[in-house]
């Protein structure tokens, strides 16, 4: 692609590096923006600026947050005994639509990938076998996509907590969530909660 503008190029070049944008759209999208007045871009670049620095990640929970406790670890109506493990925090957000379940979350930030060199060491592991460890835990249910790296997850997370007194559950397989969201309806990821089935059953399907 040649421009005509090296400030332009620029641009253009940060633009792409976005999942999902390729060249033709970032052009496409900094073209929008010399359309607009100055202002929106201002506001855009602000909003970014400030996502990016003042964002937090909840202590108890690793949902995103802009405060140190998510809103969800805050409420006290919330069952915190109940903890569903998910991937990120649009798991949560899926989750949350449904209004089906009221406990807490614990959010790893990925799932084991070896292939992507991803390991246990990585994610939010550790913090959730502290809280079992603690006793304040009755159940944990694991919401992860049914994928081989997911499937591998669960059973590393069983497998350091099988030895405490709680239940392990899981929701309905053949649900995904996450990436392939817009594929489950609400009600549907709901009811996949509801009837969540015991772990150590599903591992044998
Ligand atoms: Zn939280």
């Amino acid at each position: 692609m040649e421009f005509s503008s090296k400030l332009l190029e620029n641009a253009v070049s940060e633009m792409s590096q976005l999942p999902g944008i390729g060249k033709r759209t970032a052009l496409r999208l900094v073209l929008h923006m010399l359309r607009q007045p100055k202002e929106q871009t201002n506001t855009l670049s602000q909003a970014l600026v400030q996502m990016r620095t003042n964002i937090k990640f909840c202590k108890s929970c690793n949902n995103i947050s802009d405060v140190d406790i998510c809103e969800i670890c805050a409420n006290p109506n919330r069952d915190k005994s109940i903890i569903c493990v998910v991937e990120d925090v649009r798991d949560v957000m899926a989750i949350e639509n449904t209004s089906f379940f009221k406990g807490h979350y614990h959010v790893l930030g990925g799932k084991i990938s070896p292939i992507d060199g991803i390991g246990p060491h990585d994610l939010n592991i550790n913090s959730l076998v502290e809280k079992v460890k603690s006793g304040d835990v009755s159940e944990i249910i694991f919401a992860l996509s049914s994928t081989m790296e997911g499937d591998t997850t669960n059973f590393y997370i069983f497998k350091q907590i099988q030895d405490y007194n709680i239940t392990t559950s899981t929701i309905a397989r053949g649900i995904s969530i996450g990436d392939e969201l817009e594929y489950t309806d609400e009600v549907t990821l709901g009811r996949s909660i509801v009837n969540r089935v015991p772990f150590e059953s599903s591992l044998k399907l």
